[in-house]
């Protein structure tokens, strides 16, 4: 039962999309600077998530007002559109689709292309039974760390993206060549910052080469078994885990802060995604370099950060202080 209704939730989500940043509603950026960047292999879902739309109390009152007037454009704005709105079964969510994903999109060159490399990583994974080796196992694990987790969470999200912390260059660079072993887009927001870098224009330029170069090592290494392990299985694995932060962590989990919209703090996604999972915490406070706030909310990524900061590699690290962690909780005696 669980099982079908996980999979009628994310049915509309499985195949090649259109939008999906890792916070919709935070991060500004839109996927074209992604593709400027070039640093993405699969395209992203549009789906609008309609906001919980709170007011916060602190406000003063003109500023109330003018709330409570956006307040009723939405209400207004969303009858108008329920028509082109869907609840999704089972779960108090609507969505909203701005374009048709197959049927009636223009395919372009990148589309095929990116939709080609996910076809092409979901075939290889299919192989995984028939190739298993433990050495070819441990690969797979293996590159899921470095790549997911020094190059995506580490590196992409929380240091190009939101500038948690800063790193010395050549540890920066060594860690966003990590994620471009993902092949996938976690778009850094700061890209008119990262494309005045040479070695970023250089991954830019060169974007296909360091994949295939990592194909042919691991061909040499391990024949097809490390094939079939290190990229197919890993980078579904990956993929489906970004697909979990961005989908269950707005519709599973508990919310301890008031951010207005509906991320929540999702144990075992946090588990999954090193870190990412307490998505509500990060909606809440972007900046932060760490996502777990709670000593028990695990978040591996932030253990490497602080490790890198006790060893005087990571500076400027971000946390959110006592003061703007009040001015969001909703319930000061459990804020996790
Ligand atoms: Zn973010
Ligand atoms: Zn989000």
């Amino acid at each position: 039962m669980a099982m079908s209704s996980l999979l009628l939730v994310l049915k509309p989500f499985l195949l090649p999309p259109r939008h999906v940043p890792i916070c919709s509603s935070t991060h500004p950026t839109s996927f074209n600077t992604c593709r400027k960047l070039n640093l993405n292999l699969h395209t992203p879902i549009q789906h609008n998530v309609l906001r919980k739309f709170t007011i916060p109390n602190n406000l003063p009152i003109e500023n109330k007002t003018s709330q409570l007037n956006a307040k009723a454009k939405l209400v207004e704005a969303s009858e108008a559109k329920a028509t082109s709105e869907k609840k999704i079964p089972l779960l108090d969510v609507v969505v909203k689709r701005k374009r048709q994903v197959f049927s009636r999109r223009k395919w372009n060159f990148l589309d095929i292309e990116i939709a080609g490399g996910i076809l092409a990583m979901h075939l290889l994974s299919l192989l995984a039974p028939f190739y298993f080796s433990w050495s070819a196992l441990w690969v797979a694990i293996f590159l899921y760390v470095v790549t997911g987790l020094f190059g995506i969470t580490l590196s992409y999200h929380r240091n190009l993206s939101h500038r948690s912390f800063k790193l010395s260059k050549p540890l920066e660079y060594l860690f966003a060549y990590c994620g471009v072993m993902a092949l996938q887009c976690e778009k850094p927001n700061n890209v008119g910052d990262l494309q005045k870098q040479p070695f970023y224009r250089f991954l830019q330029s060169t974007y296909h080469a360091h994949p295939i170069a990592l194909v042919v090592q691991l061909y040499l290494l391990g024949g097809v078994h490390f094939l079939v392990w290190g990229m197919g299985v890993r980078i579904v694995w990956i993929y489906h885990i970004t697909w979990l932060v961005n989908l269950v962590c707005h519709v599973w989990g508990k919310q301890a802060w008031n951010t207005g919209d509906l991320s929540r703090n999702n144990w075992w996604v946090a588990i999954l995604s090193f870190g990412e999972g307490w998505h509500n915490n990060h909606h809440a406070f972007e900046y932060s370099a760490r996502h777990g706030l709670e000593w028990w909310q695990l978040d591996m990524t932030w253990y490497v950060v602080r490790l890198l900061q006790i060893l005087g590699l990571a500076t400027d690290v971000k946390l959110p202080n006592e003061a703007q962690k009040e001015r969001l909780a909703l319930n000061t005696s459990t804020a996790g």
